[in-house]
């Protein structure tokens, strides 16, 4: 998709000074941050788009490029300048520069003295590989694994029994910490304390005051029917625990079906090949049919080719997002005996002799088509 013009992102004219287009940024970016539009992918994803923009035209060297030569600009190896002419910075960092620019305020203060939450503890990922049975009809899965939890002499503070936690005096129990460079204040995350506003004097002995001890861990996770290889599962709150006692993460356990030397899986259909004899695709009959729910008769009309393909409804795989199922799809292949017995010989030649081409075992029809088309 082409990208967007920077200055109708921005909204203002290609003439815009330079205070026009900081207030222009600063507007935009105040209402689709990403802290104001939680989970809002089409917010980030405008947040992002409106920083690079600023980023270009807030710089006098880049906004005179992108006036002159447009987005190809800033293309990687397309510099007009001969400098690096890609790479543009993190939208945070635009964001944080341009706010903190502003009398010393940070972007916290500017959205109110919002305060950010303890610090929460890590997702993990788990890979399972299960079945194609196991997918089609859903299953349980007890999965073991290892993780941070809180620590049991502790209970999860790290502070040793009989003492307390105290306030960090880094921070002043904040967990932030501001620093100030000329007209420009950067807030991060207290590094004594790492933002939980309190700190261990006398350690647990346990954790060495860490508040957690990587312990085995056993987790049930029901698996519903219709999964495919990607689909992530999540277990709530069996991720790692957090330091200091804050919300656990998330436990994601990703699904790999395995492969199965039987069917071939594409979406909630499945394929299978199956060879028939010569004699059974001429003559008709019927032949069993392994399917996920067992066996199935398959009749076989006469005169079948090689190649064809019969589908079973139903017999597929559930899908995931609606009561439906899938079919199977059953192509037959027409085998050719490889070696014949004497009597089956003397049969076949006998056969042929009564079709009465046996010199000539390519049907007329293709004979005149390929000599039409080499025009003899
Ligand atoms: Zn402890
Ligand atoms: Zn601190």
């Amino acid at each position: 998709m082409a990208k967007e013009d920077y200055y109708k992102l921005l909204g203002v004219e290609r003439e815009a000074k330079a205070e026009e287009i900081k207030k222009a940024y600063r507007k935009l970016a105040v209402t689709y941050h990403p802290d104001k539009n939680p989970g809002d992918k089409a917010a980030e994803d405008k947040f992002k788009k409106i920083s690079e923009a600023y980023e270009a035209l807030s710089d006098t060297d880049k906004r005179a490029a992108y006036d002159r030569y447009g987005h190809a600009a800033f293309e990687q190896g397309a510099s007009p300048r001969g400098g690096a002419g890609g790479g543009f910075h993190d939208p945070f960092d635009i964001f944080r520069e341009v706010f903190s620019s502003a009398g010393g305020g940070t972007f916290e203060q500017f959205f109110g003295g919002q305060q950010r939450g303890r610090p929460q503890g890590a997702d993990l990922r788990y890979d399972l590989e299960i079945t194609l049975e196991e997918a089609a009809h859903g299953t349980e899965k007890e999965i073991r694994y290892r993780r941070p939890v809180a620590c049991q002499s502790c209970s999860g503070s790290g502070a040793a029994a009989g003492s307390k936690r105290v306030s960090c005096s880094t921070c002043g129990g904040m967990g932030k910490v501001s620093t100030a460079r000329g007209f420009f204040s950067m807030t991060q995350t207290c590094p004594t304390c790492q933002g939980m506003g309190t700190r261990v004097v006398d350690p647990c002995k346990s954790c060495n005051g860490q508040g957690r001890t990587i312990q085995p861990s056993t987790v049930k996770v029901k698996i519903p029917p219709g999964v495919d290889s990607g689909v992530q599962l999540r277990s709530t709150g069996h991720g790692e625990a957090a330091p200091g006692g804050g919300d656990a993460g998330d436990l994601y356990v990703v699904i790999h079906v395995k492969d199965n030397g039987l069917f071939e899986r594409h979406q909630d259909d499945l394929y299978c090949e199956v060879p028939i004899s010569f004699a059974l695709a001429s003559l008709g009959g019927s032949i069993d049919i392994p399917t996920l729910e067992g066996k199935v008769s398959l009749k076989i009309p006469a005169g079948t080719q090689s190649g064809t393909r019969f589908r079973l409804k139903g017999k597929g795989m559930p899908s995931l997002k609606s009561r439906t199922k899938g079919d199977q799809i059953v192509q037959v292949h027409v085998e050719v005996p490889k070696s014949l017995n004497a009597d089956q010989r003397k049969k076949l030649e006998t056969f042929a002799q009564a079709c009465g081409n046996l010199d000539t075992p390519v049907p007329q029809s293709f004979l005149d088509k390929a000599k039409a088309f080499l025009g003899k």
